[in-house]
């Protein structure tokens, strides 16, 4: 059989944990035999970025802008127990927020949806994607101990040397502070991102903040937003039928879950770090949501929204074949690859990715899967394989 060939290397950027050791599986079973892969690779494991004080994650980072299009497996974010777990010289930044960082832009998570699995919440008829706001807010900040009474202040000094102060707390005791910002640029992205992506998908809007309580913080961001629909996008919304409504994030929490679906849900970074997890596992489980970060400057990052499945990796490293649901890498990667082809115009590597998404949704309506949706099958599954057996079924429906 004759590989697909690639033309522009797509950037592949290997993790952590289970997701790791799952990540060689695919390509070696899913990807290798059908397609000549040509990939410029990173290895973002945590010990590597720790050897690397972090370079390769900006490397990885740098290598995406070049491409334009990259693949990335979960990686750890360093804590004080990974510290000591991996031995490392310091705790590093979260790799997925300094790439985020430096591509700007929006992440997008969808949910894979099978008819099996029915979401627990079930007004739900479509799914509901989120739009999650990659720059700055809690993810950028910093952050201060305060062990004894005192002043804590806002200080911003111009350009020019002026100063404008705001106080913050007098501490009359120890606690705690923190700084974040935003950028009206990166709102303005974050808000062209969500039109863009909601009118190729045919999607209603919904944004909520909270501009009640924080008037200027994110009132900014509900200002930016509505500027740019009224200015940019709200004919083009008109014409495609689709509609940009704002309310109170505690609103929108309360209305998502009495909704049909089939809107997106911009969130500022936080909310859709959180929201994205509920989304994700009211519609059946962390393992079924794609995510794809989209930069104003066009550059696309596919991921799984899921983490490193640590549990599972130390059951696996005991010997254990656990039943970790492959399905969001799967995905990451039909979505680089399916990128790729539009860019690069390679139609057989889009029909390839079409396959194999095919191949492993008709797996799982066939009621075969792994652990964490037979648990919600309904019907009930015919057959719970562990990780490796469930990518052999894919592969010979390919
Ligand atoms: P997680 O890896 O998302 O897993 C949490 C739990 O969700 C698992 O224990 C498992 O539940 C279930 N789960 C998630 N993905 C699954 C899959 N593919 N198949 C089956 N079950 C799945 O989150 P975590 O364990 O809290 O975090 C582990 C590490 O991931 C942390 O070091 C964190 O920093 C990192 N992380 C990375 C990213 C990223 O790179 N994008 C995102 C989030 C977290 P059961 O145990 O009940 O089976
Ligand atoms: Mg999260």
């Amino acid at each position: 059989m004759n590989k697909i060939q690639m033309k522009t290397p797509l950037v592949e950027i290997d993790g952590d944990e289970m997701t790791r050791v799952l990540w060689e599986v695919i390509k070696e079973k899913l990807l290798l035999p059908f397609i000549e892969l040509k990939t410029e690779y990173y290895d973002l494991g945590l010990k590597n970025r720790d050897n690397t004080n972090d370079d390769v994650t900006f490397k990885s980072a740098e290598a995406i802008k070049k491409y334009g299009v990259g693949v990335k497996c979960a990686t750890i974010t360093a804590n004080a127990a990974r510290k000591v777990e991996y031995d490392l010289q310091y705790m590093h930044a979260s790799p997925n927020a300094t790439i985020r960082a430096i591509l700007d832009g929006t992440v997008f998570r969808k949910p894979i949806s099978v008819s099996r699995i029915k979401p627990s919440v079930n007004t739900w008829k479509a799914p509901i994607v989120i739009g999650r706001h990659a720059y700055g807010d809690v993810y950028k900040a910093a952050e201060m101990e305060i062990e004894a009474p005192g002043k804590v202040e806002l200080v911003y000094t111009k350009a020019d040397g002026t100063e404008r102060r705001e106080t913050i707390a007098d501490f009359t005791g120890s606690g705690i502070v923190q700084g974040m910002h935003n950028l009206d640029e990166s709102i303005r992205s974050f808000a062209r991102a969500c039109f863009v992506y909601a009118l190729a998908e045919k999607l209603p809007v919904w944004f909520a903040t909270k501009d009640t309580i924080s008037k200027k913080y994110d009132g900014r961001f509900k200002e930016i937003f509505q500027e740019v629909y009224d200015k940019e996008y709200k004919s083009k919304c008109d014409a495609a039928g689709i509609d940009y409504f704002y309310t109170l994030i505690d609103d929108a929490v309360a209305r998502v879950v009495k909704a049909e679906g089939g809107f997106l849900w911009a969130c500022k970074n936080y909310d859709g770090d959180v929201q994205s997890d509920m989304i994700a596992s009211a519609a059946g489980s962390l393992a079924m949501m794609t995510s794809v970060l989209v930069s104003p400057s066009g550059v696309f990052e596919y991921e799984a929204a899921h983490g490193t499945v640590q549990q599972h990796y130390y059951r696996w490293q005991k010997g254990e074949k656990t039943s970790t649901n492959p399905a969001a890498l799967i995905f990451a990667w039909t979505g680089a690859l399916a990128k790729r082809a539009e860019l690069d115009n390679i139609l057989e590597l889009a029909d390839f990715s079409k396959r194999l998404e095919a191949a492993l949704l008709n797996t799982i309506e066939d009621g075969i899967m792994t652990g964490d949706l037979a648990r919600l099958s309904d019907p009930p599954p015919q057959k719970v394989l562990n990780s490796w057996e469930f990518i052999d079924e894919i592969a010979g429906r390919i």
